[in-house]
């Protein structure tokens, strides 16, 4: 299908593309890879009068080392996110993630900005942020503030991001050396969209679990963070006791839809084995580097 007309902006200054979205109130949203706007456009899902092309503005790009942070800007793509030696280095999680997510031709114009200011509970990258605990750099007319991303989720495509507001950049604490960590994912095949994801992050000294971060992806009307099943972890050994209470924890917090993708029933149970994936291989890279 074609979409409704609009008109196309391109501005080449952050406070230009806010305007223009102030201005223009619900007709307007900003366009980034167009992977999931544009096709809700052709649908007539959606029929915004306004895209703002976030393309010409420079502060939204780039991966940048920030005292202990590293700020991912909103537009940088998935496949730069994978071909970042930077990040392979220190937060590996985000190349893992990303080579789940879709097949290449939509890494190369999807945006880390556009995957986690959709709201989509399918995408990948919010669960991922909630469990690295980090923060999205939001400007507006009001000016500038930070959302961290497990606050930033109130329902599918429903986000607090205020009128005329631009997820400009992502900051993310770089954990320890040696940390372990693991994004599983199950979907039906390539280029799919979860049936059940999760991702781990945690920390261990002489074997025993230090910090555990614990987060799901496609299993209720937002990204989840699996608090309860992350604290089970922290202390332990991350033997396969405690690993199956904390996948149970996590089931317990879950309301996936049924859908193509498989009866309610399935999909929690699935979020399950999914954190017991996650959590074996985040201790086994901890403790032995595997
Ligand atoms: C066939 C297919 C399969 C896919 N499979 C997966 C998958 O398995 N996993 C996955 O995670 N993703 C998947 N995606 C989604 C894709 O990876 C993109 O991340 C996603 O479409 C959003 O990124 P985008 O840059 O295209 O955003 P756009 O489509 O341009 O924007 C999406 C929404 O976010 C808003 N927006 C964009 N950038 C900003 C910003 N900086 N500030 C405020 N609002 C903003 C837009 O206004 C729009 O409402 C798939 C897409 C397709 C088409």
């Amino acid at each position: 299908m074609i979409p409704g007309p609009f008109t196309y902006h391109r501005p080449s200054r952050l406070e230009d593309a806010i305007a223009i979205l102030a201005a223009n109130g619900d007709d307007a949203r900003p366009l980034a890879g167009g992977h999931s706007i544009i096709p809700m456009m052709k649908l007539r899902m959606a029929a915004p009068l306004h895209l703002i092309d976030l393309a010409g503005l420079a502060d939204l790009k780039g991966i940048h080392v920030q005292g202990g942070d590293i700020l991912i800007g909103a537009t940088v793509t998935q496949a730069e996110l994978i071909g970042s030696p930077l990040l392979a280095e220190r937060l590996p999680i985000i190349r893992e993630t990303s080579l789940q997510i879709a097949d290449p031709q939509i890494r190369y114009v999807g945006t880390l900005g556009g995957n986690v200011a959709n709201g989509d509970p399918g995408n990948d990258m919010p669960a991922l942020m909630q469990c690295l605990d980090a923060g999205y750099l939001l400007s507006g007319p009001s000016g500038a503030r930070e959302v961290k991303a497990r606050d930033f989720y109130h329902g599918a495509y429903d986000t607090a991001l205020e009128p005329g507001e631009i997820l400009t950049a992502v900051r993310i604490a770089v954990p320890p050396a040696g940390h372990g960590y693991s994004y599983q994912k199950l979907k039906r095949k390539i280029g799919d969209y979860a049936t059940a994801a999760a991702a781990a992050v945690l920390t261990a000294d002489g074997g025993i679990v230090t910090t555990c971060m614990v987060a799901l992806t496609n299993l209720a009307s937002t990204p989840l963070y699996a608090e309860e099943a992350s604290g089970l972890v922290a202390g332990s050994r991350c033997d396969e006791e405690t690993i199956r209470r904390a996948a149970d924890a996590a089931r317990a917090i879950t309301d996936p839809a049924e859908d193509g993708r498989g009866p309610a029933e399935y999909r929690r149970d699935m979020g399950g084995v999914m954190v017991q994936r996650a959590l074996a291989k985040a201790y086994a890279r901890a403790v032995k580097g595997a």
